[in-house]
């Protein structure tokens, strides 16, 4: 079932393998460094990259661009509070400044932060407050294959024994992830939210819901947890929300919006005591770091991001790519989360070592045979991690139609079809800090193959 038609159109151009090949070459085999332009199927990632309604491009031209007061701020302020259910909005340039802000006041050096699985910009924000992340995932997690319901999950009973660890007054905050981007977009319960609020609550620390992806998580609650299966979207996400005093959100995810971000707080004093941080790094709390026009933007696409028949489409969306990998016999994570296929490239380049990059190889084999472009998510992205090799293909929202989708799996087919002939990648760059090397650093093909001809 199609959701959208289209209402403007972007040209994009698959330009010929020879051109691909140099591009790859010039961009030191990395694809963070390939001109959009050179790319025809771009799943890079979902965020910030989806296309807007034309009800959110009519919201844009009413923008209000006041520094203070500004009504497109009420607008966000309203659809906040009726969509996620929290009454104070501090708006912020994108997720990360949220972080900032947050994490900033929450932390000092030494604490600990207990998350499902921390996304790489929350890490970095925990550790750059000299504290420490601190990722309780549930087992199954790790498993590629394992078919359960919530592999999202927080581990709540190994999330106390590392709070005991840690000492229990270390602990700074209880943070969940949803969906758990960092583990395959995979999804948290209802019932988990409510099982974490109690550590929260027993340690005495406030629960953080990092809400990205809260509408692609309710979603799967209503499939998957049967006291929901008669519940909409918009009621599931309120329901689920309601444990949190605070969220963090990147409106580039299901703000639905190309830019910005927030916090909303339950707490006014919490709120209040985060405004100095907020005028010093984002903007005057009504506007932080967003346009005018862009809060009104995002005002309209809250609203739209819990709509029923859009989060069904989306989600089926990604599945069915899922699906036609699935079916030509790419090895991907199961079951497919909500917003990217992770293709299992260990187990596809089974010749290559974890040391030879086997999921960026993957990539650029894809880049190469097809200009479809992806993300590695293995020894690249997590350097000393004993990670799986994965390679992950974020759809953009309401971007691609079927069309692309057949080219993505005819084109990793082809990569398949000559797997044994992909060769490793080597360093040829180690920028620091080692965290963030991926979307700079330089490679080059180990020895001969479809890479190096
Ligand atoms: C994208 C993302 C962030 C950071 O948001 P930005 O808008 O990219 O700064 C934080 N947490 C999760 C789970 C995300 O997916």
């Amino acid at each position: 079932m199609t959701q959208y038609r289209s209402a403007m159109a972007a040209p994009v151009d698959l330009i010929p393998r020879e051109e691909r090949r140099t591009c790859l070459r010039e961009a030191g085999y990395n694809l963070f460094r390939v001109a959009s332009d050179d790319v025809f199927v771009d799943l890079l990632t979902d965020s910030g990259t989806g296309a807007m309604s034309t009800d959110q491009w009519a919201a844009l031209m009413t923008g209000d661009e006041a520094y203070a007061g500004s009504r497109s701020f009420g607008e966000l302020e309203d659809a906040v509070s009726d969509v996620m259910g929290f009454e104070h909005l501090l708006p912020t340039h994108q997720g990360r400044g949220a972080e900032n802000v947050l994490y900033g006041h929450l932390l000092s050096a030494g604490d600990v932060v207990i998350n499902n699985t921390h996304f790489d910009t929350t890490r970095a924000h925990v550790a750059a407050n000299g504290a420490r992340a601190i990722d309780c995932p549930v087992e199954v997690a790790t498993d590629l294959s394992a078919d359960a319901p919530f592999k999202g999950n927080l581990d709540v009973e190994n999330a106390r024994v590392a709070a005991a660890e840690a000492g229990a007054e270390r602990v700074a905050a209880v943070v969940l992830t949803i969906t758990n981007n960092s583990m395959a977009g995979q999804p948290v319960s209802v019932e988990n939210t409510h099982a974490a609020r109690e550590l929260a609550d027993d340690l005495d620390v406030p629960l953080v819901i990092d809400a990205c992806r809260f509408a692609e998580n309710a979603h799967f609650v209503r499939e998957r947890e049967p006291a929901f299966s008669d519940s909409s979207v918009a009621e599931i996400a309120r329901e689920q929300l309601s444990y949190a005093d605070c969220v963090v959100m990147s409106g580039k995810k299901e703000g639905l919006s190309n830019v910005g971000g927030f916090l909303a707080l339950r707490d006014p004093e919490l709120a209040e005591s985060l405004k100095p941080r907020l005028i010093l790094y984002e903007g005057f709390p009504t506007y932080g770091g967003m346009a005018g026009r862009d809060m009104a933007a995002m005002a309209v696409g809250l609203r739209e991001a819990v709509d029923d028949d859009r989060v069904r489409a989306r989600v089926d969306q990604v599945r069915s790519l899922g699906d036609r990998l699935r079916d030509r016999g790419v090895p991907i994570y199961e079951p497919v989360g909500g917003h990217a296929v992770y293709v299992d490239a260990g187990s596809l380049l089974t010749q290559l070592e974890p040391s030879e990059f086997p999921g960026q190889a993957l990539a650029c084999a894809a880049y190469l045979d097809g200009g479809v472009r992806g993300v590695e998510l293995g020894s690249l992205a997590f350097p000393g991690t004993d990670r799986p090799e994965l390679l992950r293909l974020a759809l953009p929202r309401r971007t691609y139609h079927d069309e692309h989708l057949d080219h993505v799996a005819e084109t990793f087919s082809t990569v398949l079809d000559r797997r044994e002939e992909i060769g490793g990648l080597e360093l040829v760059t180690d920028p620091d800090p080692p965290e963030l090397r991926h979307f700079s650093a330089e490679l080059r093909p180990v020895e001969t193959g479809v890479l190096a001809d």
